[in-house]
């Protein structure tokens, strides 16, 4: 008789609210082309004051492994045994790998951004980058892009957040050899002239606000730059329009996106997930 095995090995997103991530749609689609039928992605929405519960019953289940979204990511780093560098720059987790149930925390945002750079032949090395916000996603993306050798980082935040965006400045300095500049974003921003890299790691644009875009004087951008944005959905955002429309090349969040995703199967299962299919299956669950 056949051996049966119905054992599921488990990964997946805790959240609130959680019922619009796309996780699943990415992930379970590399499960199946790379042949992993028993992997399953569970999308599950924890309140906030539930993430130890939520946290010890991960380990109950054998959870592989499971992403954390707003508003976990900070406060699950208390209940981790172990946190990646890079993640402890950034003082936040993205991802958790249960090793028998020994939890690491990692942060994929910023080295899925990297490898969407990488993508379009853009490095940081020694460039003038400007980023927008001084959320979780542009913590992320200014450790990396500070870590890679950015020689000067301009992050541009309003001044309800100004605590957000000196604590973030204060991490760069004692850190990294990075160069930073803080700019209360009160009026409408200028781009710097000789500015290589713009970003923007705010949440301008996110569905369901999908005409609203950043607050700068887009006559400032040139062909000289490189732009990209973090939204994934909708992809070409109002702030890629107007790039597109001066010639300026741009990437979506879309690259962002999957690139994480992909960085979280190969900590969780060993495996390259195809990307491809992973992005196919994204568009055609947004579209
Ligand atoms: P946060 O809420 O931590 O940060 C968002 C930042 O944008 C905040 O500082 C916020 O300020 C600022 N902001 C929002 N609206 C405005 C505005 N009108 N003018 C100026 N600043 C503004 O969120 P995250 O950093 O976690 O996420 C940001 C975006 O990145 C989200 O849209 C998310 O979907 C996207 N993201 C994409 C990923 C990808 O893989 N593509 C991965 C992770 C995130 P305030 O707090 O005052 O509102």
């Amino acid at each position: 008789m056949k051996e049966q095995n119905y054992l599921d090995s488990l990964v997946g997103v805790f959240g609130h609210p959680v019922s619009e991530n796309p996780g699943v749609v990415i992930q379970e689609a590399a499960f199946r082309a790379l042949g992993l039928d028993k992997w399953r992605f569970l999308t599950i929405d924890v309140n906030p004051e539930d993430i130890a519960d939520a946290i010890k019953g991960l380990k109950a289940m054998k959870m592989r492994g499971i992403n954390c979204t707003i508003p976990h990511k900070i406060e699950v780093i208390k209940y981790l045994d172990k946190i990646a560098p890079s993640a402890k720059l950034i003082g936040a987790v993205n991802t958790i790998i249960n090793d028998d149930g020994v939890l690491t925390g990692e942060n994929t945002d910023g080295q899925g951004f990297m490898i969407a750079l990488d993508s379009a032949d853009v490095s940081a090395k020694d460039k003038n980058i400007v980023v927008l916000g001084a959320g979780g996603a542009a913590r992320a993306i200014c450790v990396e892009l500070a870590l890679a050798g950015a020689k000067k980082l301009t992050i541009v935040n309003i001044p309800k957040d100004m605590a957000l965006g000196e604590g973030l400045v204060q991490t760069l300095k004692e850190n990294t050899t990075v160069s930073v500049d803080y700019v209360p974003w009160v009026d409408k921003f200028k781009i710097p002239a000789g500015t290589d890299i713009l970003v923007n790691a705010t949440s301008i644009g996110l569905y369901p606000n999908i005409t609203d875009k950043p607050n700068i004087d887009y006559d400032t951008l040139t062909t000289a730059m490189y732009v990209q944005d973090v939204i994934p959905n909708p992809a070409f955002t109002p702030f890629l329009q107007e790039a597109e429309k001066r010639g300026v090349k741009w990437q979506s969040g879309l690259s962002m996106l999957i690139n994480q995703a992909a960085l979280n199967i190969t900590m969780w299962t060993g495996l390259e997930p195809d990307k491809e299919v992973m992005k196919q299956a994204l568009e055609k669950a947004l579209s």
